[in-house]
């Protein structure tokens, strides 16, 4: 049996900028990490020791999850509800301290493309989100108060013609695809919209089925309901304890479980990578061993979003976005505006675009920024400012408030794909190892998705959707 070592430590743990709601919610899940299981005796698995003196914990489970995101807990919750395997859960902190802290919430479809790559993920996950809700109302609770859960409708909006013609051929699009999908002049988006200035050449696209979540009160829902499964004996927790190596079989080919920094957790059928941007480096020390691996390419890309508690300088019916975002998104990923990815690493160019939503507590929320800048955490005040004065030029009424005397900002790192797709897949070369990770700035909205298509890759069910674009295999170099 061999360790092999994975990055112990990551910068940004000891660095948090939090949302006041994020930091009570991250008080209410304290450090969890119990022995689960008792050790059964497996002197072939028997790892190297760890490098602290501190005695490691040893448990056996069938799956192993390394990252509590919304994408690790989602799929953890996926294997409770559809199987009778038993799931350990690591982080390196806690829920709700990565990307997914920091997320807006939106579930939308308006400003994705119907027929790319990731279509059908957008609109299973979607479909298992609305489904969620209504079972949550089916049993007699609020979904707003169980996810932040609102159908708000989105609208995508663009200022000049060009903009709102490209508005036009989207809803087109949409229509095409099947969903309820409507182009709004200038005029009728005033009605929709009051405090929306978008000019007479604007216009927008309205996916009123579109809906949002609060990513904090729905990883707490999750783990809620993946705690139940605590006294089965299915479901155990180890939080502030980083994956440090995978534990492998004698002849290397077959991973067998996580070491951490306090426990040696065996996973009989698979261990997942969901360390959203973390993902990246944590599979790079795989390469350790030279040919084992491709290199995945997962980096942090980082991103603000305001939030202004409890705002009544304007009133929001829907969520809005920028059309401009499409290609904020996908700047780097193809000829938008940046000239390359290496470009705006190096220059550390930060893109803007606006977004602006209400939460279901009444809660403003305007974003955002992208920007390559390794993990840092630290706030850039002009960044702020930018976001802000780029939300003045939608809603007016925002200008007159001082945005300095809101320090209520998240910030998180979204897991970026230079080809725009996350990874969702057995890695070839080691077998039970799964990587589920790289959704950017959807990773909220394509969780359940992908937490179904991990759990049926584990239990060997057949494909919901087509898993092809978000295969490890063939595709990186
Ligand atoms: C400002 C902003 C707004 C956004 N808005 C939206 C939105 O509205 N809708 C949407 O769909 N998406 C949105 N996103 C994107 C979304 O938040 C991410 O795609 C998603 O949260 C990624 O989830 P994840 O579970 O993969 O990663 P994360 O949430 O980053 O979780 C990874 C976890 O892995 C842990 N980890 C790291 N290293 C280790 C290790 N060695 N051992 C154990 N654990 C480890 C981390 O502590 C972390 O908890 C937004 C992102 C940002 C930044």
């Amino acid at each position: 049996m061999e360790a092999i070592s994975l990055p112990s430590t990551n910068p940004s743990f000891s660095v948090r900028i939090l949302s006041s709601s994020s930091f009570s919610f991250r008080q209410r899940f304290a450090v969890s990490s119990s022995p689960f299981n008792p050790w059964r005796s497996r002197p072939r698995l028997r790892a190297r020791p760890a490098r602290s003196a501190v005695a490691v914990q040893k448990s056996e489970h069938d799956v192993v999850v390394v990252g509590a995101g919304i994408v690790g807990l989602a799929v953890a919750r996926q294997l409770l509800l559809s199987s009778d395997l038993s799931v350990a859960v690591v982080d390196a902190a806690v829920p709700c301290s990565g990307a997914t802290g920091a997320g807006q919430g939106y579930i939308w479809t308006v400003h994705k493309t119907p027929g790319s790559e990731t279509w059908d993920l957008t609109l299973r996950s979607k479909q298992l989100w609305e489904e969620l809700a209504e079972s949550i109302k089916n049993q007699g609770r609020d979904p707003a108060e169980a996810l932040g859960w609102k159908k708000t409708g989105s609208l995508l909006v663009g200022r000049t013609l060009e903009e709102s013609l490209a508005l036009e051929e989207r809803v087109r699009l949409l229509n095409q695809a099947g969903l309820r999908a409507e182009y709004l002049s200038a005029s009728s988006l005033k009605l929709e919209e009051p405090a929306l200035e978008i000019g007479k050449e604007g216009g927008a696209a309205f996916v009123p089925d579109d809906c949002q979540i609060d990513a904090s009160q729905t990883v707490s829902f999750i783990e809620e309901g993946n705690k139940q499964f605590t006294c089965q004996g299915r479901y155990v927790e180890f939080y502030n304890d980083p994956a440090l190596s995978l534990l492998r079989s004698e002849h290397g080919q077959t991973v067998e479980g996580v070491q951490t920094s306090k426990n040696n957790l065996y996973a009989k059928r698979a261990v997942v990578i969901a360390a959203g941007a973390w993902s990246g480096p944590l599979m790079k020390s795989l390469l350790i061993q030279p040919n084992i691996l491709p290199d995945v390419p997962v980096k942090p890309r980082k991103g603000y979003l305001l939030v202004l508690e409890n705002f009544k300088k304007i009133q929001l019916n829907h969520g809005v976005m920028e059309a401009g975002y499409t290609d904020h998104q996908t700047a780097t990923l193809s000829n938008g505006s940046f000239t390359s990815e290496a470009d705006e690493n190096d220059q550390n160019i930060s893109s803007i675009s606006m977004t602006a939503t209400l939460d279901v507590r009444g809660n403003l929320l305007v974003g955002s920024s992208r920007q390559f800048i390794g993990f840092n955490k630290e706030m850039d005040e002009s960044i702020v400012q930018r976001i802000w004065d780029r939300a003045g030029e939608y809603f007016p009424a925002l200008k007159s408030h001082n945005i300095k005397e809101d320090k209520n900002i998240r910030i998180g790192h979204r897991p970026y794909m230079p080809d725009g797709k996350p990874v969702i897949g057995p890695v070839p070369a080691l077998q039970n190892l799964f990587l589920a990770t790289g959704h950017e700035g959807s990773g909220l909205s394509m969780a359940l998705g992908t937490a179904e298509m991990v759990a049926d890759m584990i239990l060997g069910n057949s494909e919901t959707i087509d898993r092809t674009p978000y295969s490890v295999q063939g595709r990186f170099s």
